[in-house]
């Protein structure tokens, strides 16, 4: 990475601001400022003569969108290349081009408004069918699309394809940018990234975090404040954001910026290492994922099983049929054995199955209550995930469970659906579990051990459901946060009890990706962490430098706290003795 001299102090005043870390690594660069504007359609009709002419610019424009991203993916790494073949399937979908000529047939729109219409029409309905993050970032790509052919149409350039001169490290500052505009940037060799917008899950957070450009989202209006050749200092991992430093800052971030790239070279050293506390005892660790193809993504890190696949994807890309189903669960489960991988039954909202809309859809039908009720759907899962278990390294469980009884009916339908495979016998074990995400499920678990091979406690749900705060609501944000005492006194509970009855434990939420996390989940005693790909090293750094006992102690303190900012005091002092090189460069 190159370092900008600091030849001479700025002139223009210092700006500090904050956002969301995205992408850990730091850099410091000039402002490239990308003025994606609104986009402006104009509002006139078209007469029945223009409407060819349209549609000929419509499919003129999807054609060079989908050529320029085919160019795309040959150059791009392999585990990024599913998603842009995603985005050139739909452009090039048949139905594609003929609903985009239906509505300039019919509406009379012009070659960009029909185009948009469609893309945001399907981006709509991927919204309405999920209220994730995860789904809003989905659809959020969509409409980036639409972006990209609207701009072709328009003949609008960016500037984000023009190569940058490598000596002097750029960065870009834009609102949003789409799948392809981050390729553009990646291979332009821009070094940095600031978006206003943008969200933690989307796929271009992903490619940043793959190509290891450090970013930082969500600067909201502040953006605006940072102009094209402005000198920036860039923290990923601290989603912090320096405007014209001041010399002394200049210098102070050059010295973390020399001990960073240090830092991310001595980490590949434990790629291939098992990670083990201090004093011996293993932890398995595991990767979350979302898509297929992640499993490649994860692979660069060393040979990790999966803890957990959020199948809910192939149910709101339509691909429930049992045969598409069986061939991706048993594809994902060849590519990682013999570590195993753990499938999630369909994490869905009622509203996309029932087709009404919940006041209160998390406390509504969501998970195995909408699984139990839509059998079909379930039994057909049921029974790819039993196909795909050829080599017996598939696990598979059930989300938002809250009483025995979804559990037991579970059971009932896997052994009717084991019995009409085979008459059941031939069939590799298929450890069965639950995930723990409600507080009824983390104060019931011997109730529901006898009925299980495994827990995984999702922190993400579990916390929103301990405090009620809807995890997706800023408003009460300030609220939402999985290091509160309530959260942990039920995990820790929840994994006492599963280990007194025998059952293996794994934490699949965020709290197993969070440094802070990390000491106090070894001192509950889990066996499993299962984490996001990119802190999958630093994870193991992490545990091979404490010991059980110390975590043991460590947790026992937290758990005497009486609030959140207690506890992230006492984890955060423990972190900064222990890794000061880490704490350096990630949000704790
Ligand atoms: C969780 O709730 O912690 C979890 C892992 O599931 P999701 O984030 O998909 O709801
Ligand atoms: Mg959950």
């Amino acid at each position: 990475m190159d370092l900008v001299k600091s030849k001479k102090a700025e002139s223009k005043g210092e700006l500090q601001l904050t956002g969301l870390p995205i992408s850990p690594g730091l850099v410091i660069g000039r402002a490239i400022v990308s003025h994606s504007k609104e986009m402006i359609f104009s509002d006139d009709f078209i007469t029945k003569r223009d409407v060819e002419e349209e549609f000929l610019l419509a499919k003129r424009a999807t054609e060079k969108v989908i050529k320029e991203l085919d160019k795309v993916r040959n150059r791009a790494l392999e585990d990024i290349r599913p998603l842009i073949e995603a985005e050139i399937m739909i452009l090039k979908d048949p139905t594609f081009l003929e609903r985009v000529r239906k509505i300039i047939f019919e509406k009379k729109y012009r070659a960009d408004f029909g185009i948009y219409s469609v893309l945001t029409d399907m981006a709509d309905s991927i919204e309405d069918r999920g209220e994730s993050p995860y789904m809003r970032e989905r659809a959020n790509e969509l409409r980036n699309l639409a972006k990209s052919l609207v701009e072709k149409i328009q003949q609008i350039d960016k500037g984000l394809s023009k190569r940058v001169d490598s000596r002097e490290p750029r960065v870009v500052v834009a609102e949003e940018v789409s799948i392809f505009d981050a390729f553009q940037i990646v291979r332009a060799g821009f070094k940095g990234v600031i978006l206003g917008g943008g969200g933690k899950t989307s796929h271009t957070a992903i490619i940043f975090r793959n190509y290891r450009v450090p970013a930082v989202f969500g600067i909201g209006r502040s953006i605006e404040k940072i102009k094209n050749g402005d000198l920036i200092a860039l923290d990923g991992g601290k989603g912090k954001v320096i405007v014209n430093p001041k010399k002394n800052t200049l210098d102070k971030f050059q010295d973390r910026l020399k001990a960073y790239i240090h830092f991310t070279e001595e980490l590949m050293r434990l790629k291939d290492v098992t990670p083990r506390t201090k004093d011996g005892r293993e932890i398995v660790l595991m990767a979350n994922i979302d898509f297929e193809e992640e499993v490649e993504f994860v692979q660069k890190y060393g040979s990790y099983g999966i803890g957990l696949f959020r199948t809910e994807i192939l149910y709101l890309t339509n691909r429930i049929d049992e045969e598409i189903q069986t061939t991706i669960y048993r594809d994902i489960a060849e590519k990682v054995y013999p570590k195993k991988v753990i499938f999630r039954a369909f994490d869905i909202g009622g509203d996309k199955v029932l087709r009404i809309r919940e006041g209160n859809p998390f406390l509504g039908l969501r998970g195995i209550r909408v699984l139990l009720k839509e059998k079909e759907l379930f039994k057909a899962q049921i029974r790819a995930i039993l196909k795909a278990n050829k080599k017996g390294n598939i696990a598979f469980m059930i989300p938002m469970v809250s009483t025995v009884n979804e559990i037991k009916e579970t059971i009932k339908l896997i052994n009717e659906v084991k019995k009409s495979i085979n008459g059941g016998d031939t069939l590799p074990n298929l450890e069965f579990g639950i995930m723990v995400e409600t507080p009824s499920a983390a104060l019931m678990i011997k109730e529901f051990a006898p009925y299980i091979d495994f827990i995984s406690v999702g922190t993400n749900d579990l916390t929103q459901y301990t405090l009620a705060v809807d995890r997706r609501n800023p408003r009460v944000s300030y609220l939402y946060d999985h290091l509160h005492p309530a959260v942990l006194k039920l995990t820790a509970k929840a994994v006492r009890d599963a280990k007194g009855a025998g059952l293996k434990v794994s934490i699949c939420g965020e709290l197993a990706s969070d440094p802070m996390g990390i000491p106090l989940l070894i001192g509950m005693g889990v066996d499993e962490l299962s984490v996001t790909p990119v802190v999958l090293l630093e994870t193991k750094e992490l545990i091979m430098g404490i010991s059980q006992d110390e975590a043991t102690e460590l947790l026992e303190k937290a758990l005497r706290l009486p609030t959140t900012r207690d506890v992230r005091k006492l984890t955060s002092r423990f972190l900064n003795k222990r890794f000061p090189n880490l704490v350096m460069f990630y949000p704790i």
